[in-house]
């Protein structure tokens, strides 16, 4: 497989005429100046390394365009969880196949799926990791790479059983949790080089203490762990009272920070927890489109970048999915809060979506020797675009300026008009019963 690009961005600088070559598996085996693009090469225009979405939870999709006009972060949970109820693996699987081909039309090339609907809505197991498997299998139909994020949730708060609409998240404890984890990496084992297989715990709210020092501990070293940490005042709070640290302050004692963890939002942080997170040199995952819908706040992006955290963004709760407006989002974010111009230098973004991402994922990075084939393609001269400088595309760009996604060598195709019309219909399925 080999994939030329005209003009690709790369480190801050526009390199003339690329050819990249990838073996079977999609990683990039050679790269060289070519003139013109050979035959039967994927022929590109203007183009990024891939955009790696470090959050998602596809299902939320459901929600979009439903639950923004009033409401606290806790509402919408409510009704997060009546759309989670409507969830059977047939469903699942058609409905994250059309999130997934929406994301590659936004400009993400590889998600990592935060995925903890695991059981029937009693608690009982599907046979045979049915939910994990739709969503490999809808990654494998809609072509973007996923890293699927298999989720520990135990607890209901902390000290707290599981709610009822809960009952399906839960394992019962770590070493349950850990079992069907193993067990689904023997299963997803030899499949399309376009799944892998990472690791999370839902958030200190939701595991206890002793689950989360056991996952950390026995997970293997190489896996990816992911977090939500201090999306909202009242977790931290809980916290401090319950055992009288931070939630990154828990996370530390209990051994769980290194350089394998994401911390997802990262948003109420003490002095302390920065200073904490930095020199772990974990990474750090901004959602700033859903941060700004559900009223969160702004986390302390830059703080953390000089601390020695490495940034990431995700799509989130995918009420908005577009790679671009996250990462202006995030600067956003910065100016706002800081009421001074150019936080997060226009090829740090760049970074921050490529090379933050996919490391955030356990991925290398994309369009390098060695990594993945992936790549964005992006209309620099549209009615929104034209005239930038090729860096400030990060700054003007929206998911209307996506032309391709390239993923593993090969160019994804889509039809949005029929991915438009397929999500209408499963979202209006999901909430029929409510009208
Ligand atoms: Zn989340």
């Amino acid at each position: 497989m080999s994939v030329w690009v005209d003009r690709l961005l790369r480190d801050g600088r526009v390199l003339r005429g690329v050819l990249f070559e990838a073996d079977d598996a999609g990683l990039v085996v050679g790269e060289r100046h070519a003139d013109a693009p050979p035959p039967g090469a994927v022929a590109l225009d203007f183009a990024v390394p891939g955009l790696g979405d470090a959050h998602s939870h596809a299902f939320h999709r459901a929600l979009r365009g439903r639950t923004h006009e009033s409401g606290s972060f806790w509402t919408w949970r409510s009704a997060m969880y009546r759309a989670a109820a409507r969830l059977d693996p047939d469903l699942y699987r058609e409905f994250a196949t059309a999130v997934f081909r929406e994301m590659a039309l936004g400009g993400w090339t590889a998600v990592g799926e935060f995925h903890y609907v695991h059981h029937r809505p009693d608690g009982t197991p599907y046979p045979d990791h049915a939910m994990e498997l739709a969503l490999a299998d809808a990654a494998e139909a809609a072509g973007i790479r996923l890293v699927l994020l298999d989720t520990c949730y135990l607890a209901g708060g902390i000290g707290e059983a599981l709610s009822p609409e809960q009952r399906r998240f839960g394992d019962g404890d770590a070493a349950g949790w850990l079992e069907r984890w193993h067990a689904l990496r023997e299963t997803l084992a030899g499949r399309s080089p376009l799944v892998t297989l990472g690791a999370a715990i839902h958030s200190v709210r939701a595991v206890p203490r002793g689950d989360i020092r056991r996952i950390s501990a026995e997970l293997p070293r190489d896996v990816p762990l992911h977090i939500h940490l201090s999306e909202q005042p009242a977790e931290n709070e809980a916290s401090v009272r319950a055992y009288g640290l931070t939630p990154t302050e828990v996370l530390a004692e209990d051994g769980v920070l290194s350089d394998r963890l994401s911390v997802v939002h990262a948003t109420h942080l003490t002095p302390r927890d920065i200073e904490l997170l930095g020199a772990a040199r974990v990474h750090a995952v901004f959602c700033p489109t859903t941060e700004a819908d559900l009223g969160d706040g702004i986390g302390p992006a830059a703080e953390l970048v000089r601390a020695g955290v490495r940034l990431a963004v995700g799509s989130d709760q995918n009420a908005v999915v577009d790679a671009l407006l996250e990462l202006r989002g995030l600067e956003a974010g910065e100016r706002l809060r800081s009421l001074s111009r150019g936080r997060l230098a226009p090829d740090l973004l760049w970074r921050i979506g490529a090379d933050g991402g996919y490391g955030s994922l356990g991925l290398p990075a994309p369009a390098r020797l060695g990594g993945p084939l992936d790549l964005v393609e992006l209309d620099d001269r549209s009615l929104r675009t034209a005239g930038s400088e090729p860096l400030q595309v990060a700054l003007t760009a929206t998911a209307a300026d996506v032309r391709r996604t390239v993923v593993g060598g090969a160019a994804v195709e889509v039809d949005a008009a029929a991915v438009a019309r397929r999500l209408g219909e499963i979202v209006d399925g999901i909430f029929e019963e409510d009208a």
